[in-house]
């Protein structure tokens, strides 16, 4: 027999089993972001190397040693998308949708990084997000949590997801916060793991997001941004505090929170779970008012966030919150006889216009009638309808309840749709 190819490393299907669950998913999503008025952009799913490189800085996890980057047929690199911000404002600026406007955008589709796959953790994964753009103010920051927030509410997640947010200020208060970090951690610096010596002075904030247990530990005394931040800053980060206490969103503030991608300014925020182990991050997002500029637009002040899709999914399925798998087919046509084929596909297809909704199977493939009947029960439609010769002539359908002891019925085909509206 012919060697079976393999997916892809950290590349997952997702299999008819699974699907329910992410539609349900998408569908919330896709409600959320419609009840507050965002509107869907769709950006390739590979851009040039430049793009991540100039956006995400070249200091940080995903463009040292996570892109998909490769040289296609001219010569050029691209890299496969590892987040969806870049490519947004890429297209904002491009398409002319920012400069003096208001969007309030949202995206959802796979992201690649080359992580070492583990549960949570894949080189395909999937994010939905939201990016607003043109807005300067915490009142708006306060919106996108509050999105993000009634999508636990959807999903029944609220008490299994917590909310922690931090300011970042602006770039002049942390470069001067970056000083006094750097001399803290000059004090530890043989004690630091590999990560953290390389970071501290490269990227410096980038050592307190660290997922080491010895070296959170030695960092419990780092000086706090918090004390660095101007009367500006300050002011924005407790606008937000204040909205979010209004809304009755709760919250820990996190100083040690600065988050992996390096365009961030003020506020940035995680909604975590202890309910994943050490994928504990479920949706991550802040304030990144200097990237529009950066990528060659007009400066525009933006705030966004990204959702894990697998890491709901994986949360869903713990809590036992995504058991039922919902059947696809609700009438299964049978026809006994290959000469009441055309008429078996007739009759499908009249119901499938008088019944929006209700889905409508027909067998093929043949087969005597306990062979169909068979199939039929296995689809876990309610209702079989039998198409015969006899019946026909009749001007008849049998109608056969599948999933109760009711009696099987001649229906009329005039009034076959009502019946079978009436059955399931
Ligand atoms: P982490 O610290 O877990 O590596 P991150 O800071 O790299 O996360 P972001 O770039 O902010 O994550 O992406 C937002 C969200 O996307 C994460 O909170 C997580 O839910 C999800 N995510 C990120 N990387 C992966 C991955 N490799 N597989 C599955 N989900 C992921
Ligand atoms: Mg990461």
């Amino acid at each position: 027999m012919a060697k079976q190819i393999q997916a892809i490393r950290g590349m997952n299907d997702i299999l008819p089993t699974q699907s329910p669950v992410w539609q349900k998913l998408e569908s919330v999503l896709r409600d959320a972001v419609a009840a507050f008025g965002y509107s869907e952009i769709r950006t390739p799913i590979v851009e040039s190397t430049d793009l991540f490189k100039r956006s995400i800085g070249e200091v940080t996890d995903i463009v040292e040693k996570e892109m998909y980057t490769f040289e296609d047929r001219n010569g050029d690199s691209l890299t496969l998308r590892p987040e969806g911000t870049a490519s947004t404002v890429r297209a904002g600026n491009e398409h002319g949708l920012l400069y003096n406007q208001e969007q309030r955008l949202w995206y959802t589709g796979p992201m690649f990084r080359h992580e070492r796959p583990q549960k949570g953790r894949y080189r395909q994964f999937h994010q939905f997000g939201v990016e607003v753009y043109g807005i300067s103010t915490a009142d708006i920051d306060a919106e996108v949590l509050m999105l993000s927030n009634m999508l636990w509410q959807k999903l029944g997640l609220t008490e299994h997801v917590t909310l922690e947010i931090n300011t970042l200020g602006d770039s002049a208060e942390r470069a001067a916060y970056r000083d006094a970090l750097i001399a803290f951690l000059e004090q530890f610096k043989d004690k630091l793991d590999e990560d953290g010596q390389r970071r501290m002075y490269t990227n410096p904030l980038r050592v307190l997001d660290t997922k080491n247990p010895e070296v959170q530990a030695l960092l419990a005394g780092a000086p706090s941004l918090m004390d660095y931040l101007g009367e500006e800053s300050r002011t924005h980060f407790s606008t937000l505090c204040e909205l979010l206490d209004a809304v009755g969103i709760q919250y820990r503030v996190n100083p040690r929170l600065v988050r992996g991608l390096d365009y961030y300014n003020r506020t940035v925020f995680e909604w975590v779970t202890d309910s994943l182990g050490a994928q504990g991050t479920v949706l991550a997002g802040g304030r990144y008012d200097g990237l529009v500029g950066q990528l060659g637009g007009k400066d525009t002040p933006a705030v966004g966030f990204a959702m894990g899709l697998e890491r709901i999914v994986l949360l869903l399925e713990t809590l036992e919150l995504a058991k039922d798998v919902p059947n696809a087919v609700d009438v299964y046509v049978t026809a006994m006889g290959d000469s009441c084929v055309p008429q078996a596909f007739a009759i499908a297809n009249e119901l499938r216009q008088a019944l929006p909704g209700v889905r409508i199977m027909t067998h093929c493939g043949g087969g005597n009638f306990k062979k169909q009947i068979k199939r039929a029960d296995k689809t876990g439609a309610a209702l079989a309808l039998i198409i015969g010769e006899t019946e026909l002539a009749e001007g008849k359908v049998a109608v056969k309840p599948l999933r109760n002891d009711n009696e099987q019925q001649l229906v009329s085909r005039e009034l076959l749709a009502e019946t079978i509206k009436a059955l399931i």
